[in-house]
């Protein structure tokens, strides 16, 4: 993959504050868009990815639609009264650190955490959370993102969210309406100007292969696999998304494993993160993976590049 120099006259004028309303604009010509939910799921759903692309020169945003604030403390170590006094404050605060880490640009889109309904009936969802937002309000500040950074890749999760949580789900389906809706100069009028993204992926993170790969190395060192119980029960993949790129990123699993510890509050360092060696995961399974579930452009299937069909016409159009 050649490196991608940022070329001065690509970058706007616009402001770069990182609130809701004004959006980050684009400062290179190649440019990745992240999709997520929460602060920490950008680093443990294609953060190598984006740490590889973001040191080959890509302008990488992660957008972040809510603030985490109903998150559980997943840490016990962090289950502290001063902590939980203020779990949002924190939780930015451990965002800006893994944004420095990956060495992306980060923006949150200001709603509020719906957290995880637990419980036999499931208690409704809190008033005001994202997950209640009609549509066209949730989809709003995301479609402004997408005019203003003007991505040619996007990455957000399937329908089924990558797990039932209420804001993944939600953050698949305004996904959906921003890709769709960005380039249409009929819609969201007062969010800037059209502009029309190349592909749209889904993360295929947590699949079967990968574990029963990751499983297999580890017995084949004669180490005690974590996933033996898991992939007994694990009958196929749901949604089940055919897997059409993988990317080579194993030189930055370190960077993401950084990245998802500096989420203190909800990664806990013995946990099952980190259950797997870094060193089995580069043997046994050294990319990450991606389903291509819109495009616009032409590209040969299976990938290797998130930018495949995309970079001769960027080329084309910036000389
Ligand atoms: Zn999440």
């Amino acid at each position: 993959m050649s490196a991608v120099t940022t070329d001065p006259a690509e970058a706007s004028a616009c402001t770069t504050t990182g609130d809701a309303e004004s959006a980050l604009c684009a400062t290179a010509p190649l440019r990745l868009m992240a999709v997520h939910a929460h602060p920490d799921d950008e680093s443990s759903k294609g953060a190598a990815t984006m740490a590889r692309y973001a040191k080959e020169g890509v302008d990488v945003l992660v957008v972040t639609l809510t603030g985490g604030e109903r998150g559980d403390i997943l840490n016990k170590a962090m289950d502290r009264p001063e902590i939980r006094a203020d779990l949002a404050g924190v939780r930015r605060a451990e965002m800006a650190r893994a944004r420095e880490i990956l060495g992306v640009r980060q923006q949150f889109l200001g709603f509020t955490d719906s957290g995880l309904p637990e419980g036999d009936p499931l208690p409704p969802l809190p008033d005001g959370c994202f997950a209640l937002e009609p549509l066209e309000t949730a989809a709003r500040p995301l479609v402004r993102a997408v005019r203003a950074f003007r991505p040619q890749v996007i990455l957000g999760y399937d329908e089924n969210g990558g797990y039932p949580h209420p804001d993944h789900v939600k953050c698949h389906q305004v996904t959906i309406e921003a890709f769709e809706a960005a380039a249409d100069p009929d819609r969201y009028l007062d969010c800037g100007e059209p502009w029309q993204p190349a592909k749209l992926y889904y993360f295929a993170t947590f699949h079967r292969a990968r574990f029963m790969a990751l499983h297999e190395e580890m017995v084949r060192r004669g180490l005690e696999s974590p996933y033996a119980e898991r992939l007994e029960e694990w009958v196929e993949d749901h949604p089940g998304h055919e897997i059409t790129t993988r990317v080579p990123c194993a030189d930055f699993f370190e960077v993401r494993d950084q990245a998802l510890l500096a989420h203190a509050t909800q990664i806990d360092p013995d946990g099952g993160w980190f259950a797997c060696p870094r060193e089995v995961q580069v043997a046994a399974w050294p990319t990450e993976d991606f389903h291509l579930a819109r495009s616009v452009v032409d590209t040969e299937k299976p990938e290797d590049d998130l930018f495949a069909g995309v970079r001769d016409s960027v080329r084309c159009i910036g000389g």
